[in-house]
């Protein structure tokens, strides 16, 4: 079950250890979640593993490209598995929830910079901020419970 995992490790030549196994199985299956929801996660399936070793996963694997450290303004940084297609995310600004979205026209655009400066860019980060649903519906919620409202 965990072979792509394996070779995912060896295609970067990164050694294949329970750990790193672990990590990229918590991130596959929850993307976007933060640091201690990854140790929480890699815990439940390997309790021995320090807060140390998996800080030390987290950067090996995002030096090595195999995740991204995405980090929104205000936000702890959080990981994924999902590289190299520069796609975007759009945040909840009330809970912090994250989300996918594609580049808005086609394939990788926004990599074009108007003006580059001379740069030679190879990543660019668009953040949608907005009000998920949950928020949106919890909000419209307590406003009609509570009309002189709490705020
Ligand atoms: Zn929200
Ligand atoms: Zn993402």
């Amino acid at each position: 079950m965990t072979s792509d995992l394996e070779t995912q490790l060896r295609a970067v030549s990164l050694r294949v250890t329970r750990p790193r196994l672990a990590v990229l199985a918590a991130l596959r299956d929850h993307p976007h979640v933060d640091t201690d929801t990854v140790i929480a996660l890699v815990r439940a399936e390997c309790p021995t593993v320090s807060h140390q070793t998996v800080y030390d996963v987290l950067r090996a694997l995002t030096d090595a490209g195999l995740i991204r450290r995405i980090q929104p303004a205000r936000a702890t940084a959080r990981y994924e598995t999902r590289v190299g297609d520069n796609h975007h995310h759009v945040v909840c600004r009330s809970c912090g929830a994250i989300a996918d979205v594609d580049c808005a026209v086609g394939d990788a655009p926004c990599l074009t910079a108007a003006d580059d400066h001379g740069f030679v860019v190879d990543e660019a980060e668009v953040v949608y901020w907005g009000t998920c649903p949950e928020c949106a519906t919890d909000r419209t919620a307590q406003r009609t419970a509570s009309p002189e409202g709490t705020r």
